[in-house]
């Protein structure tokens, strides 16, 4: 552990006690692991598809194939909704949960099964759809996300006529897209679509309160388009080490709760919000997370008063996703929100290998003009004022 960590740490602790362990085990987790029998995670309907879907989903960005058990344990506990995509660990993701449906083909029909493509191609997205069934060994698709579009104009009609196709094949049940990037906007070009079934975007404590994030949840769950929330840590891209943010999680472990699992429970009271999505490679997060669903205690008022202050205290730190603003100030073509996406990932996921992969599949010219680019005008217009040029630079020299 670097000396910088360790002192994180040791403050830590100091601010939260034995509790500063609650990262590991909250009350509110330690009463759900001894109760005899837990309860299951709640569902909410998810738009008007007359689904409903496990308030909690399983992100499947990990190891699945040897961490069956992880499955199985979400179907007991009730996270019945899964969330994978072609990409995911190199298709090893999908290939884990075939692996788990061929061994226990009964629970299949208790899973809302998500699925996502980045081929955005009609042909491409049709290959990776027949790759997913085979892979996942199932009939049929619930949900089929066209993946981390940028603007809405990637769901024109043409893609309109694939979805209705793959329906009509009985491929797929809903069909989608999930974003990263100017979420706000492609919520509010979605909503009169009509064919739009669900959408997951990011979308968390930080960004949940804008007037234009309200707006745009507002028109998706009139228009009846199932929601489910991921990014929902608000992970940003600066690291801090800030004393004031190891104090909030000493409060929240005070009160009963992980920071982790206020984060969440500030999603969870918008009940537009259907279900949110959560990467929990491991039992510990799994537990922690459904124990947070569980509870129908609510935030106090001082609880949600506390994120809203670290949201905007630490606001320098997080990338909005609002890359229509930034990327068109650069001489070059620099995707700025996917590389401090990448960033996100490495720092505050800790899934490095993901990160420097997904790095490295840019175009090779786009990362060789990254170091020489003069990024001034872009942080000029920048919202959260990110140190966009010194973030892409320690982008090429962690994850290059
Ligand atoms: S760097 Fe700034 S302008 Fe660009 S997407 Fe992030 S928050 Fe928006």
């Amino acid at each position: 552990m670097n000396p910088e960590n360790e002192c994180s740490r040791r403050q830590f602790l100091k601010t939260t006690g034995a509790a500063g362990l609650g990262l590991l085990a909250s009350s509110a987790a330690a009463d759900f692991l001894s109760a005899q029998e837990p309860p299951r995670v709640p569902t909410r309907p998810f738009g008007k598809t007359g689904v409903n879907v496990a308030i909690l989903s399983m992100g499947g960005m990990f190891d699945i194939p040897n961490n069956q058990l992880m499955l199985r344990q979400a179907v007991k506990w009730g996270v019945t909704y899964w969330d994978t995509a072609n990409s995911y660990e190199g298709g090893n993701s999908e290939l884990g949960i075939g692996k788990y449906f061929a061994k226990y083909p009964e629970d299949r029909k208790s899973i809302f099964l998500v699925t996502k493509s980045t081929a955005w191609t009609l042909k491409g997205m049709t290959e990776h759809l027949n790759l997913s069934l085979e892979r996942m060994r199932t009939d049929a698709i619930d949900l089929f996300f066209v993946h981390a579009i940028r603007s809405i104009s990637t769901m024109d009609k043409d893609m309109q006529r694939w979805g209705e196709k793959a329906k009509a094949e009985g491929k797929i049940r809903l069909f989608g897209f999930s974003t990263h990037s100017n979420m706000e906007e492609c919520l509010l070009g979605a909503a009169p679509l009509g064919w739009v079934d669900g959408i997951m975007m990011t979308y968390n404590y930080r960004l949940m309160h804008t007037d234009k994030m309200r707006r745009a949840v507002d028109a998706c769950a009139g228009a009846g388009i199932g929601l489910t929330a991921m990014k929902t840590q608000g992970g940003g891209q600066v690291l801090t080490n800030d004393p004031e943010e190891l104090r909030l999680a000493g409060r929240f472990v005070q009160s009963g709760f992980t920071e982790g699992q206020a984060r969440l429970k500030a999603v969870w009271e918008n009940p537009q919000i259907a279900s949110i999505c959560s990467q929990m490679p491991s039992m510990a997060l799994l537990s922690q997370n459904t124990a947070a669903a569980v509870n129908r205690a609510r935030l106090s008022a001082g609880e949600r008063k506390m994120l809203d202050q670290h949201a905007q205290a630490n606001s320098a730190g997080y990338c909005a996703g609002c890359t229509d603003i930034c990327e068109p100030a650069l001489a070059a073509s620099v995707p700025v929100g996917r590389v401090m996406r990448y960033l996100m990932y490495c720092r505050n996921y800790g899934t490095r290998d993901f990160a420097r992969s997904r790095f490295q599949a840019l175009p090779a010219e786009t990362r060789a003009v990254m170091d020489r680019l003069d990024y001034t005008a872009a942080e000029a217009r920048c919202p959260q004022k990110m140190p966009i040029g010194r973030l892409m630079r320690e982008a090429i020299s962690e994850l290059a």
